[in-house]
């Protein structure tokens, strides 16, 4: 193998760009030529491509977005689009590409490796929720983003005995919301992994209130209702009145945390290496802290599940 490839696919993570760079620069110490494909999918399809050599991928450690930009991308979910796709890599003499993005670029990688493509998953994801991997790059940066506001508003909160709803980011998945809250301190966390009655959230902020707490926050998943919702099922239920902040995209940018980084730069070698030794249709993990290689369909096929003992530290910690 001479050459490969690397794109970012899916929602851009803080990270993105360190896992890049080792792609590039492990290639650069193997001896080997690294292509960067723009535009996720799309430029794939398109031939949008640029070298990676070691300058191009200089400055951009602890840049947040992606240098090769992200897409989602119609095209590459027909069978025509990922044909014309295998095309022009094969017109560039490309011989295997590393794809960094969440479970649904996985599928689109899958498919790659069927079709007799070498691929290498590496998950970049703020939401973590990819079966495979402790932690998805740009995770721990989006908790520390969060983290950082919710504290401001904890101020805030403290000042003026309120309760208030921090809506964070999670269609499906708590993770972001359940590491949030313990980091935070949080009263009470709701995730979509968690059938929610707010007859028993009243309960249990009835409880808090007689416990003379000066503030109440409670950590909202998005995927479960909006902080709005939340807010008006609250009044109308208990009386209470809440203040609702809903987070959105500032957890997404940012500089990656030295964990990210660390974490990004490991998976991105390890990405490449793996390609050079013939793996294929293969994600990389870090499980107890190592690197390991487990199949692509894993990312979607199984359910990552929450940590009981985080869901238990926010009940008895509060
Ligand atoms: P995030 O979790 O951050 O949203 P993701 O990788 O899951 O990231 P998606 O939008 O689901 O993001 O997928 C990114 C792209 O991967 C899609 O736009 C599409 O091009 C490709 N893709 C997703 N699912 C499939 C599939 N079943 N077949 C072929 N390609 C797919």
């Amino acid at each position: 193998m001479k050459r490969i490839a690397v794109l970012t696919s899916g929602g851009d993570s803080p990270g993105m760009n360190a896992a890049i760079r080792a792609v590039a620069r492990t290639c650069v110490y193997n001896e080997k030529e690294c292509i960067g494909v723009m535009r996720g999918y799309e430029g794939l399809i398109d031939g949008d491509y640029i070298p990676l050599d070691r300058a191009a991928v200089g400055g951009i450690l602890h840049r947040g977005g992606t240098i090769l930009k992200t897409a989602r991308s119609e095209r590459f979910m027909t069978e025509q689009g990922r044909r014309t796709a295998i095309d022009r890599m094969a017109e560039a003499h490309i011989e295997g590409l590393v794809v960094i993005g969440g479970d649904g670029s996985f599928h689109g990688a899958k498919l790659l490796h069927d079709a007799g493509v070498p691929v290498i998953g590496v998950p970049g994801t703020i939401d973590n929720d990819v079966a495979g991997t402790d932690e998805t790059i740009g995770f721990d940066t989006a908790v520390n983003t969060a983290l950082e506001a919710v504290m401001r508003l904890r101020d805030t909160a403290s000042s003026h005995d309120r309760l208030f709803i921090v809506e964070v980011m999670g269609r499906n998945a708590g993770f972001l919301a359940l590491e949030i809250a313990v980091a935070s301190g949080a009263e009470y966390v709701v995730v979509p992994e968690l059938p929610l009655s707010i007859g028993n959230l009243c309960q249990k902020l009835r409880v808090s209130h007689e416990k003379k707490k000066s503030h109440t926050l409670i950590i909202l998943a998005e995927g479960v209702m909006r902080g709005n919702d939340m807010r008006d099922k609250l009044q109308d239920t208990g009386g209470y009145d809440a203040r609702v902040t809903v987070l959105g995209y500032i957890q997404r940018g940012g500089s990656p945390t030295s964990f990210d980084v660390v974490l990004a730069s490991r998976m991105g070698a390890y990405a490449a290496e793996s390609l050079f030794v013939g793996k294929s249709g293969m994600m990389i993990g870090n499980m107890n802290h190592r690197m390991v290689l487990t199949d692509l369909e894993r990312a979607w096929s199984e359910q990552k599940s929450l940590s009981p003992e985080l869901l238990g530290l926010v009940e008895k910690l509060n």
